[in-house]
């Protein structure tokens, strides 16, 4: 069972490789994060084991167990949605929060940063589609929120984050990916205090090629590593 997912990572990671190649910016990195949501410690600990440093969870309690866990040895990213009132269980935890839409969260996490005098890295959560209208800002309110993070000294912006509805044909939604990568260009062009374009994190098990082809440089991926859950 440990053998299968190394080996799934690796599949993984030569599928990543070869999207890569396909891409507009062939040899670019690209950060395999292992979405360990629906694992137990023995898969992390056995990824860990097998090199892997990137971890991802979308919930704050399960996030606390792994980080106390294995926090010494990994990275563990913050990729679900986050509520204000549980942002203080990951802020200054997490590697990155991906998924910050609100500016609300965005002031909060400020906030907790500086009591704990540090500074927290985060990407911003863009709903490109307009179909998964619960979670993610639009254009308008992710420049509102650069612009206003331009004074924050706690938090770095490093970059963007979006979801593209599930298909079965992942084609169908590249669209979503390619006009992230547009936006994530618009942003780093300019220049803003606080925020610098180092990551595009988008694609999952569904669709990593496509957005991999469509210049992601961090993909989440869950089920093609740890199996499926129902
Ligand atoms: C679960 C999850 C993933 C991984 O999904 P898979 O389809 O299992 O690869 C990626 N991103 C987010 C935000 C998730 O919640």
């Amino acid at each position: 069972m440990s053998g299968d997912i190394v080996r799934n990572l690796q599949d993984v990671r030569e599928r990543m490789k070869a999207a890569g190649i396909r891409s507009s910016t062939p040899g670019k990195p690209v950060v395999l994060v292992a979405v360990s949501k629906n694992a137990g410690m023995d898969a992390v600990r056995t990824l860990i084991q097998a090199g892997h440093r990137d971890f991802g969870e979308n919930r704050t309690r399960e996030f606390g167990l792994k980080h106390e866990a294995f926090g010494e040895e990994a990275r563990f990213h913050f990729i679900g949605h986050l509520q204000t009132n549980k942002a203080r269980e990951v802020v200054g935890k997490a590697a990155l929060i991906h998924s910050v839409d609100s500016l609300r969260l965005l002031e909060e996490i400020q906030k907790l940063a500086k009591g704990m005098g540090k500074v927290q890295n985060v990407l911003l959560q863009v709903d490109i589609s307009g179909e998964d209208s619960k979670f993610g800002a639009d254009k308008k309110e992710i420049l509102e929120m650069i612009k206003h993070n331009e004074s924050n000294g706690n938090v770095r912006i490093k970059g963007l984050m979006t979801m593209a509805p599930h298909t079965e044909n992942p084609g169908d939604v590249r669209w979503v990916f390619r006009e992230l990568g547009h936006f994530y260009v618009d942003i780093a062009r300019k220049s803003f205090y606080n925020t610098c374009m180092e990551y595009a994190s988008m694609g999952m098990s569904n669709d990593f090629e496509v957005a991999i082809e469509e210049g992601s440089s961090m993909v989440r991926v869950g089920s093609s590593i740890f199996g499926h859950h129902s």
